[in-house]
């Protein structure tokens, strides 16, 4: 395989040896690429302009892999819908970690990439579709700038998969900065013990959290910035709409990053109680549970971490408890204050809370689109249309507008601070969905065309027009599916 600039230095599986399994790829059929990254591989220090495209399929599938990789399937556990499972990479292989020109370490992993260990009964193998909304929605979401997994590729493998029906299947690209999750803990405190642990806490500070390697306190600390680093993700999700749809512990990253992208969807009317995922029946992953979940999954982190803590049980659970317990506060706080910048407020004010309350009521009540309507009320004059001609909407703005004469900074600065954070252009349901039925048939166009207008969410030109209007049909009945 010609040389593309990666450079492998894998230090994951220097883990004890129950972390993975050393694997070698299936050779698939006959690989043909679909989609492939230049901008991200470019930002890695990597380029592909000297490959074919029968190279870059050769390479993307997997039949031949650049030199420097050892691949492997990592173990994990999870508590998935509140149950706990032994899971572990069931169709993915990781190529080894790529260190950039900056010194930046990533995981390369193949997605749908055929059976390891952990399958269970799974075929290891991925769809087209899905691998495919993966790539679309996680660089939207990457360029909505909220912390994400990549997506450098995707090939189809010439083989079909088994679903309800034979599908066309697809090897998925991803990159991360790291795939250890709550679940990777949960493996490890359940099946391994405490040394297993405390090896895998020492690794990932020195992975994601440098600065703690000198803590007195690592475990405690540790907790309390992956809280931190959860809450600032959850409140990116809340600004823009985003529902992850499948939070279990194994979905979670110690980094901080979005990942795994199977039944998540962007809300378009504003409802707490969104739920797109087919199997979520009860809504414990809906929009406005997205807050309450985290937390509930970084107790399960805790307690992988207790042993570490203390030897006196009782004062380990009492140190643990002391951190969570502070994330309502927290996030309460940097909810407001992302609240507070959608509607172009710096500086905060009493009341705050029931304007922006009375807002979201007004806008659920109303059916009004979450992304729209923050957009419509960022020009520079009062919104027209059916939907604001409306006594309580009228009333609303006139208090906003008399709020924000009490910001300390100028009004062009909060239209230019709302500009900055209400996005004009979201990956809508619809769109995705029309991008994906286009693909199935062998048309990239579509994709392409909203990939390109996901790429600048944040400014608003008119040919992003057909990707702000919203379905026909309503969403009421969106359902999205994992184990794709
Ligand atoms: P996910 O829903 O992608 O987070 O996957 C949950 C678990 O199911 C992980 O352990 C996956 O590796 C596994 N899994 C999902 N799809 C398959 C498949 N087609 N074959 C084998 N394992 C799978
Ligand atoms: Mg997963």
């Amino acid at each position: 395989m010609k040389d593309s600039g990666f450079s492998f230095r894998t230090t994951y599986t220097a883990l004890p040896k129950q972390f993975f399994t050393k694997l070698s790829m299936h050779p698939v059929a006959s690989p043909k690429l679909v989609i492939v990254n230049d901008t991200l591989a470019d930002s890695m220090g990597l380029n592909f302009s000297n490959l074919t495209e029968e190279e870059k399929a050769i390479l993307f599938s997997g039949n031949q892999l650049p030199e420097g990789s050892t691949p492997f399937a990592q173990a994990y556990a999870g508590h998935q819908f509140g149950y706990y499972t032994m899971l572990g990479d069931g169709r993915a292989h990781i190529w080894g970690e790529h260190l950039t020109p900056e010194g930046v370490r990533l995981d390369i992993q193949f997605k749908g990439s055929g059976r390891t260990p952990y399958s269970r009964g799974g075929d290891g193998k991925a769809a087209l579709g899905p691998m495919l909304r993966e790539y679309l929605i996680s660089e939207g979401i990457h360029y909505l700038g909220i912390p994400t997994t990549r997506s450098l590729a995707v090939v189809k493998t010439g083989e079909q998969v088994m679903r309800e029906v034979l599908l066309p299947g697809a090897i998925l690209t991803r990159v991360a900065s790291s795939h250890i999750r709550i679940g990777t803990f949960e493996f490890a405190f359940n099946h391994l013990g405490k040394e297993a642990v405390k090896t895998l806490m020492n690794y990932t500070i020195q992975r994601h959290y440098p600065k703690l390697m000198k803590s007195k306190d690592k475990a405690i600390d540790l907790i309390y910035s992956v809280m931190e680093r959860q809450v600032d993700l959850i409140v990116h999700w809340m600004r823009v709409g985003f529902i992850h749809g499948v939070m279990n512990t194994d979905n979670m990253t110690l980094s901080g990053e979005t990942i795994d992208y199977g039944p998540c969807a962007f809300m378009n009317a504003y409802d707490p109680s969104t739920v797109f995922s087919s199997i979520d029946h009860l809504g414990r992953y809906a929009f406005a549970n997205q807050s309450k979940i985290a937390q509930w999954n970084l107790v399960r982190f805790a307690e992988t971490l207790l042993q570490v803590i203390d030897d006196d049980v009782n004062r380990a659970v009492d140190k643990a408890k002391e951190v969570i317990n502070l994330f309502p506060e927290i996030f309460q706080n940097k909810w407001l204050t992302m609240m507070r910048s959608k509607l172009g407020l710096f500086n905060s004010h009493t009341d705050d809370d029931k304007l922006i309350g009375d807002f979201l009521n007004w806008m659920h009540r109303k059916n009004a689109d979450y992304t729209n309507t923050f957009l419509d009320i960022s020009g520079s004059s009062k919104p027209v249309g059916k939907l604001y001609n409306d006594k309580t909407f009228n009333e609303w703005y006139l208090r906003w507008q008399s709020r924000l004469e009490l910001s300390d900074k100028p009004l062009k600065s909060s239209s230019s601070l709302m500009r900055r954070v209400n996005p004009s252009v979201i990956p809508r349901n619809h769109k995705v969905e029309e991008a994906l039925e286009a693909a199935n048939g062998n048309d990239f166009k579509a994709c392409e065309d909203l990939l390109s207008a996901l790429e600048a969410p944040y400014t608003n030109r008119r040919s992003l027009r057909p990707y702000q209007t919203l379905p026909k049909s309503g969403t009421g009945v969106y359902k999205t599916f994992c184990g794709t």
